[in-house]
């Protein structure tokens, strides 16, 4: 068996934000804007590492209800509205 480990936030953020998106239709949603999204949201939270044995689906981690639900809607909520504020999709390299 192989195992990996992997941080579970890029799966839940990734997740929450379409939903959070969904809400916000304004904001530009194109890739490199949800991937800077993204990328702040998860700079912004704890990392949560589970480990995964390769091919197989790894367990959902379960402590995903009440205060930290709330704070993570709040820290992607702030991650969308900073960068459709500022959107750096034109930028180049
Ligand atoms: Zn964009």
């Amino acid at each position: 068996m192989e195992y990996g480990i992997k941080n579970y936030m890029e799966d839940i953020i990734h997740d929450k934000m379409n939903a959070v998106l969904k809400s916000m239709p304004d904001i530009c949603q194109c890739e490199k804007c949800r991937l800077d999204m993204l990328a702040f949201a998860l700079n912004n939270s704890p990392p949560k590492y589970v480990v995964t044995a390769k091919g197989k689906l790894y367990t959902k981690v379960s402590s995903l209800e009440g205060q930290f639900n709330v704070d993570l809607v709040r820290i992607i909520t702030d991650a969308v509205t900073r960068v459709g504020q500022k959107p750096r999709h034109n930028e180049e390299e």
